[in-house]
Order: structure tokens, then C-alpha cells, then sequence
């Protein structure tokens, strides 16, 4: 039986769930194998490659990325997935027929997970808070469903945000129709509040361990009938989200993402579905 050697590449490691999670899915599937960190510093690039070269002579099978490297490893590897090419980051690395593939897994996982807050879909209008590496994943996830997605951001990310929009406009022009940004500011979004269906945060404000208080600029309304997403995991109800709640919006945290996002990168590794998550 095959013993599966898989990891996580990231900088610090030390909080990672993901060793948690994929050990425990070894054990539902009766898998040998084991999930090991890979602390690799963010300007360390011969590190990088001599761990991929491990993933190339099958000494390992399979590694997620997190930050500061879902960018780093792109010019390391041979082929990309499309949504991790339009995306811009890998989280998940794999041999398939000798060749390193990146993949991107948090794209479908918050897709997956947020069918959980059903959005109304009368009025497919999105806005996304932040236009960091999360941010292109939602983005890309929401725009290949059809939706139509606004990112809003400080004024000192607009250009980020700008650049978001080149990059993906550059892969599908059809997307200019459906993509747009703006200041994550009252004045700005009065108006547009009331289009919109689903809010998503992919800031860290809010995070445990990060800044406290939300990201949602004060005094602006929530919307009617509407959902909102907050990718934060820790803690597990933000500000935000009791903000939003007690508005009457219906809200998720990000724990469901993350599971779901590793479910999907240990299927690719294994070949083993786990449960859709509930
Ligand atoms: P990132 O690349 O650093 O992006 C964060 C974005 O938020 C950047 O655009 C950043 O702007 C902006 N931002 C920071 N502080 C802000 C503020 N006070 N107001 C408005 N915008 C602000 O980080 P990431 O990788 O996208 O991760 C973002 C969050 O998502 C983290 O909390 C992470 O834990 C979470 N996440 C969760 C999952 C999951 O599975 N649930 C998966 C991925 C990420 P600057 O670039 O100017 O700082």
C-alpha cells in the first residue's frame, strides 16, 4: 500500500489546521501516510526547489502552499490548472505524468462552502472586501458562476485592486463586463448597498491573532436579504459578522473554506473523496 507523504509550504507554519485535517482524512480513507511542515522563509527560493524536486522524484506526494509562497511557486512548476493560472496563486502541488502541476483548491472551496448560505441569486451582485491573494480566489470563484463582483478597498489598494481586474480581464476579456472596484468607503457604496446579495471578507481585519474590530466602514447599512461570507476562521464570529447578523444578513465564517479547500487537495493527491461537507 502506497504510504502517502504530503506537507504544507508556508512561512511561519506554526498555527497551520492543515496537518490536523489531513491526518485526520488519512484515517477516514485507512490511509498510511503523514502531513509534514515545510517552513520555508520568503526569500528562499533554492529551498523551495529543492523540495519540489522530492515532489518530482515521487519522495513526496503531494504539498499545499500558503503564504508567503502561492506566488513563489509558480515559476518553479511545469503546467497550471486554469483556475490557478487566472488566479495567479497555487495552494496545491502534484505529479501527474512527470510533470509538477499547480492547482488552486481555495477557489472551489469557498464556492462549495458558501452553497451552505444560499445567496439569493435574483440579484447576483458581489462585493468583495480586500484585493489581496484571497480576494482573486473568491473573485474567481464568483465570476465563473456568473456573478457580477465588485471589490472594495482602502484607498491605498486601489491600484492592487486594479491590477486584479488587468490580470483576469487579460485571461478572459468577457470578464470586463463583470468585474469592477471601488473605495471601501460610506460615501462611495450608499448607493449601491441595496443591489447587492452577497458581501465577502477576505481582509484580515477581524483576525485572532491580527487587528481587532471590521473591516465594514461605519454607519453604511447592510444589505436586504443578502448573505455575508467572512473568510476569517479565528475567531469563529467576527465583528462583522455580529454586525451583519444582527442586521438580519445570513452569515458563514471561513472554517468550511478551509476544510473544504483541503478535502478537495487531498482528493487530487489520493485519489479519496471525502464527504462533502455539510
Ligand atoms: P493578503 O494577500 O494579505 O490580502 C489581504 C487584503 O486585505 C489586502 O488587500 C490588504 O491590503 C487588505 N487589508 C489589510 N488590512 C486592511 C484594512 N484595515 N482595511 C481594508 N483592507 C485591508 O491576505 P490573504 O491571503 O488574501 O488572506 C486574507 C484573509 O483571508 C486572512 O484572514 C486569511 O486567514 C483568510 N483566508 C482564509 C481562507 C479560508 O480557507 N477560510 C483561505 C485564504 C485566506 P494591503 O495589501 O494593503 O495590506
Amino acid at each position: 500500500m502506497t504510504k502517502f507523504n504530503l506537507g504544507l509550504i508556508g512561512y511561519p507554519l506554526s498555527h497551520s489546521k492543515s496537518p490536523e485535517l489531513h491526518k485526520g482524512f488519512l484515517a477516514k480513507c485507512g490511509l498510511k501516510g503523514e502531513y509534514n511542515l515545510y517552513p520555508i522563509p520568503p526569500d528562499d527560493k533554492d529551498a523551495l526547489k529543492k523540495l519540489l524536486d522530492l515532489v518530482r522524484a515521487g519522495e513526496i506526494h503531494g504539498l499545499n502552499v500558503t503564504i508567503p509562497h502561492k506566488q513563489n511557486v509558480i515559476s518553479l512548476l511545469d503546467e497550471l490548472s486554469d483556475s490557478a493560472q487566472t488566479i495567479g496563486a497555487v495552494n496545491t502541488i502534484v505529479l501527474r505524468d512527470g510533470k509538477l502541476i499547480g492547482e488552486n483548491t481555495d477557489a472551489p472551496g469557498f464556492w462549495k462552502d458558501l452553497q451552505n448560505l444560499r445567496p439569493d441569486r435574483s440579484r447576483s451582485n458581489a462585493l468583495i472586501l480586500g484585493s489581496g491573494g484571497a480576494a482573486r480566489a473568491i473573485t474567481y470563484a464568483l465570476l465563473t458562476a456568473g456573478w457580477d463582483v465588485m471589490l472594495a478597498t482602502r484607498e491605498a489598494d486601489i491600484q492592487q485592486a486594479q491590477i486584479l481586474i488587468q490580470d483576469f480581464t487579460a485571461q478572459n476579456p468577457e470578464y470586463a463586463k463583470k468585474l469592477s472596484n471601488t473605495e471601501l468607503k460610506k460615501t462611495v457604496l450608499d448607493d449601491l448597498i441595496p443591489t447587492l446579495s452577497l458581501i465577502v471578507n477576505t481582509t484580515p481585519v477581524g483576525m485572532a491573532s491580527h487587528l481587532q474590530g471590521s473591516p465594514y466602514p461605519k454607519n453604511l447599512a447592510f444589505p436586504k436579504n443578502a448573505a455575508l461570507y467572512d473568510l476569517i476562521y479565528n475567531p469563529s464570529k467576527t465583528q462583522l459578522m455580529q454586525d451583519a447578523e444582527k442586521a438580519g444578513m445570513s452569515v458563514r465564517g471561513g472554517i468550511g473554506m478551509l476544510e473544504t479547500q483541503a478535502m478537495l487537495s487531498f482528493e487530487i493527491w489520493t485519489g479519496f473523496k471525502i464527504g462533502d461537507k455539510k
